[in-house]
């Protein structure tokens, strides 16, 4: 008897150390951030490497769209909005992240919320071209509202207006690492285009592996996780290689849909601040961790941050 029990709990531990981990990447600052270059090859080319790593590896991602992008001198350019129709045409997802991803720091709820009507014109057109209704909403700077009341206003105004607030809780400071893979690109500079690339991905792991002790200290468990990118050249170039990585460590790729269906997102925030933070850090403030319970969040290295 004693030995079958132990049996039995042999296999659930093994189950447990086998169950997948899930994931949903987004990616932020759609169609592109391009840091200033307008070649339509160029970008054209990025956006079919990110298409391409995010088939490849089965990822429905979903982008979240700045239309200021989509437009010069208040005239569309049809090659901006083609850039978001080959995305859909992937079967990828999108969102709305306003219209020129002002900070909600500092503006009214009111000045807030004509961007988020301005911002979704286009991506509604095209989402309906493939059926789906316009739902996703991202806040620039991950920034929900300084205050309780600034918080509950917006989230009124999104529950009014049929949007649902997509949080992160892999947070993560890839858009510094792609400036620094930008600016050793513009040196033609080899050796550290490819230095940065294998620390972005060790970097990422750590993050990954630092929120999965998060998610097991808050939770007791891993939370389907919600990753942000931004869509880079950096991004467009190893997104392969962090699925690769996250493959490695047991993750399936899921839906925005999908990483909402876990409860953990129902958790309440109760304190609100200036912050840009995962959802993780929010819900543990809320619960009143403090100091010891954040440490050991991966740095980014120094010659990338500065
Ligand atoms: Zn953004």
């Amino acid at each position: 008897m004693v030995c079958r029990l132990t049996f039995l709990i042999l296999i659930l531990v093994i189950i447990q150390s086998h169950a997948q981990k899930k994931v949903c990447f987004t990616i932020d600052d759609m169609p592109l951030v391009t840091y200033g270059i307008n070649d339509t090859v160029y970008q054209k080319n990025l956006m079919n490497k990110l298409i391409a790593a995010l088939n490849t590896n089965n990822i429905p991602a979903i982008g979240f769209v700045n239309e200021v992008k989509l437009y010069r001198n208040d005239q569309l350019i049809p090659f901006q909005v083609q850039l978001l129709k080959s995305w859909l045409a992937a079967g990828l997802h999108l969102g709305n992240h306003t219209y020129s991803h002002p900070d909600y720091n500092n503006l009214s709820p009111s000045e807030f919320f004509k961007e988020i009507t301005k911002g979704e014109q286009v991506t509604k057109k095209l989402l309906a071209e493939h059926n789906i209704k316009l739902t996703y909403f991202r806040h620039p700077f991950l920034h929900v509202g300084n205050t309780k009341a600034k918080s509950d206003s917006l989230s009124q105004f999104l529950a009014d207006h049929d949007y649902i607030a997509a949080p992160v809780t892999i947070d993560n400071e890839d858009y510094l690492f792609a400036v620094a893979y930008k600016r050793a690109q513009d040196k033609n500079d080899t050796m550290l285009i490819k230095k940065i690339g294998a620390d972005y991905i060790t970097y990422m792991e750590r993050k990954v592996l630092y929120f999965e002790r998060q998610s097991e200290a808050l939770f007791g468990r891993q939370i389907n996780q919600i990753l942000l990118l931004h869509a880079n050249a950096l991004n467009s170039d190893y997104l392969d290689a962090l699925a690769k990585m996250f493959r490695t460590h047991n993750y399936d790729f899921i839906s925005l849909p999908q990483a909402l269906q876990d409860n953990a997102y129902q958790t309440p925030i109760t304190v609100y601040g200036k912050w840009g933070i995962s959802w993780i850090d929010r819900w543990a403030l809320s619960q009143g961790k403090k100091g010891d319970f954040f440490k050991g969040d991966p740095e980014t290295p120094p010659y990338i941050a500065n």
